[in-house]
């Protein structure tokens, strides 16, 4: 875990698909000094919004965000990729409301984003540090975090399809382990579902181009899977994209079984309903002794409420998603 905060040198540029609105979107993203987050802009507009848990209005099929008269849908993997990167700082700048969709994955971003490289940053990271386990429960869907020195997610899904069954992973979050692992896991979908989704007037950007489709055979992509458990793998970006709506790196075990975007929301808002679950710290510095260079350790100075970025800023009531569908 890094102590400082990180930009990037310079902006990118990139264009796609919104897979729900099918828009043809061009997405820029740009450094932004430390302390600023994540937000999301339109090209053109002054006004931004910050990416973070209490502007969610939406998770059934995406997470979608929104503040004033701006909406952002799909945010989840694009944020996914820059909090595995470790970019804490970057103003994101749409030209439509959906983020594209690209080739279904965060590939694309994590490519572009080493590219432009990073650039540390003189302000300390805070961290939201788990101290005490909490959970979350839907019918059979259940998350929960528990303490832990680092980022680690476990998922594991259930479907009653033979191509993808039970499937589990755990992993421990850094750059490399990210951009490895869990950034071109693709997003998935059942053949079936995709048919109802486009006539309701959604996924109307959907192909095999940008997901894993599935239909009674199989997997239909000509390509095949690019991991033999990239579902589950897929599911972590997710996760780790919509965690990153705390405003802060967690430091946790998040244990997610069968959850999705709804449940990512429930869970986070447990969260801000039990303060003694959590603390905001920043890093000490690393220090040796015995020998042996000890472990970076959280500080246990509460700083919650004097942070720009203050955990779920607004009333509980002002976000209100609807039930996950997907
Ligand atoms: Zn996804």
């Amino acid at each position: 875990m890094e102590s400082s905060q990180h930009t990037l040198k310079e902006s990118v540029s990139l264009s796609g698909i919104g897979l729900h609105s099918g828009y043809k979107v061009r997405l820029n993203i740009k450094p932004a000094r430390a302390n600023n987050g994540i937000r999301f802009k339109l090209i053109g507009r002054r006004q931004s919004m910050p990416a973070l848990v209490d502007r969610v209005i939406d998770t059934s099929l995406a997470t979608t965000i929104a503040d004033k008269d701006m909406v952002f849908s799909t945010t989840e993997h694009i944020l996914g990729a820059l909090s595995g990167l470790g970019i804490d700082n970057a103003t994101i700048e749409l030209d439509a409301p959906e983020v594209p969709i690209m080739d279904g994955s965060a590939e694309e971003f994590v490519r572009r984003l080493q590219s432009a490289n990073r650039k540390t940053q003189q302000s300390k990271r805070l961290f939201l540090k788990i101290i005490k386990e909490i959970t979350y429960e839907e019918g059979d869907k259940k998350i929960r975090i528990l303490p832990h020195n680092g980022l680690r997610l476990s998922c594991s899904i259930d479907f009653a399809h033979g191509s993808i069954q039970n499937q589990s992973y755990s992993i421990d979050i850094s750059p490399k382990s990210f951009s490895t692992e869990i950034a071109s896991a693709r997003t998935f979908g059942f053949l079936d579902q995709v048919k109802q989704l486009q006539d309701s007037g959604y996924a109307l950007g959907g192909s095999l181009d940008n997901a894993v489709v599935v239909d009674k055979n199989g997997v239909m992509n000509e390509e095949g899977l690019r991991f033999k458990d990239e579902f589950v793998r897929h599911k972590i970006l997710d996760l780790l994209g919509d965690l990153s709506l705390l405003g802060y790196p967690l430091l946790g075990h998040v244990i997610a079984e069968r959850s999705g975007h709804s449940q990512h929301f429930g869970l986070m808002k447990e969260l801000a309903a039990h303060p003694e679950c959590w603390q905001i710290v920043e890093l000490n510095k690393t220090s040796k002794k015995g020998g042996m260079l000890r472990k970076k350790t959280a500080s246990s100075t509460r700083k919650t409420g004097v942070h720009r970025r203050s955990f779920w800023s607004l009333p509980v009531s002002s976000a209100t998603p609807s039930p996950a569908t997907v």
